[in-house]
């Protein structure tokens, strides 16, 4: 095992995280640099067409661990196993989810090494990897590296690579490990629908929303509202099924900025920023959103970016590389009518 490169699939609700096979293309590109081999590590149950694509995205074999134990991710089980799995690799590449966040950290700690969340870039300096890391809310990157301690760990950003082509000829071994799983001490119980249902983080369109949304003096509530914040929350409803429309148009994923999210417009699970979603689509398109720092953490590596705001001097506008300054309620259904005659 040592020298080895391992890529970490991690998989949500039988779909695994695309990420995942950019972090498979990572490793085949710094297996040829550092001259060692690439095995991906599938965790799960009845994970064997996972085991399957990853030698198909370039993996040269794969350590697979499947168990009915290992159906839903818990830290505990995961993080032993990936553990003793990495114990003698020289790097683990894992995607940036909600889950390797843990896992990494749970990894390190097990192995005494250290962990390089949310890299960007790589390169190799002196037989060991240096990463590029955004930090201060995306302000500056920076570049740091891991000269002694094995294995390397480095979660990677979504849409940061490119994701491999898939070669359905090719082969490789699929070893099935024993496992030891130790006592697992937590029990999934199921999902609530808004875990699965939002992917903001593989989306390549993200039409997001922010407090603006809710403003639109012109719209009058059912006269059975009376209470103020539930005509706020009322008019934000009429707001996002205009974003919601066009992200459907346009195939994409709807975001929204905290403000929007605190102000209970829309749940967490589509907060774009430092304390949300971290997301880097091809195209942003942020309705009402003034532009915050912390709500730019999130989605300033986004290709390109379309604001819509009615306040020309809104900080968004500095990053958008287009600009529509106007009320949202005017622009949007126009937007949509457009798109949806272009795209039909
Ligand atoms: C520790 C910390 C972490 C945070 N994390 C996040 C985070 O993860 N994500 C995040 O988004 N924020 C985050 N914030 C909050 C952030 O500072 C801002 O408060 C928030 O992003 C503002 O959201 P907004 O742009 O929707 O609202 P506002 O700043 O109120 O902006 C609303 C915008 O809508 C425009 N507008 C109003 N009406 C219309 C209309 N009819 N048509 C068009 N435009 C209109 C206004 O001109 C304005 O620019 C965090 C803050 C802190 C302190």
């Amino acid at each position: 095992m040592a020298n080895k490169i391992l890529v970490y699939i991690d998989h949500f609700a039988g779909q695994v995280v695309p990420a995942s096979w950019e972090a498979v293309g990572v490793g085949t590109s710094l297996a040829e640099k550092l001259g060692s081999e690439v095995v991906a590590v599938v965790l799960g149950h009845e994970v064997e067409t996972f085991a399957q694509n990853a030698i198909e995205f370039g993996a040269g074999g794969v350590l697979m661990g499947d168990a009915p134990e290992l159906k839903d991710y818990r830290p505990e089980p995961f993080a032993r196993v990936l553990s003793q799995l990495a114990a003698e690799a020289e790097v683990l590449l894992l995607p940036t989810t909600s889950r390797t966040r843990e896992l990494a950290g749970m990894v390190a700690v097990d192995l005494e090494t250290g962990v390089m969340p949310d890299v960007v870039a790589f390169e190799i300096e002196d037989g060991s990897v240096l990463a590029t890391r955004p930090i201060y809310a995306g302000k500056l990157l920076t570049k740091v590296i891991c000269p002694e301690k094995r294995p390397q760990i480095f979660t990677l950003r979504s849409r940061a690579f490119v994701k491999p082509e898939p070669d359905p000829g090719r082969s490789g071994d699929i070893t099935r490990i024993e496992l030891d799983l130790g006592e697992i001490v937590t029990e999934v119980t199921g999902y609530s629908e808004s875990m699965v249902g939002v992917s903001l983080s593989d989306a390549a369109i993200i039409v997001s929303g922010g407090r603006g949304v809710s403003n639109n003096p012109r719209l009058s509530p059912p006269t059975e509202i009376t209470d103020e914040g539930e005509q706020e929350i009322w008019r934000a409803q009429q707001g996002f099924a205009l974003v919601s429309d066009l992200a459907k148009v346009l195939g994409a994923a709807m975001g929204a900025s905290r403000a929007a999210v605190d102000a209970g417009y829309v749940p967490y699970e589509h907060q774009v920023g430092q304390t949300g979603k971290v997301v880097s689509p091809d195209l942003y398109i942020a309705c009402g959103i003034s532009g915050a720092i912390q709500h730019l953490a999130g989605m300033r590596t986004s290709k390109t970016i379309v604001a819509i705001n009615r306040d020309s001097d809104a900080p968004i506008f500095k990053l958008a590389r287009f600009g529509i300054v106007g009320d949202l309620f005017d622009i949007l259904p126009p937007l949509t009518q457009a798109f949806k005659e272009r795209l039909g």
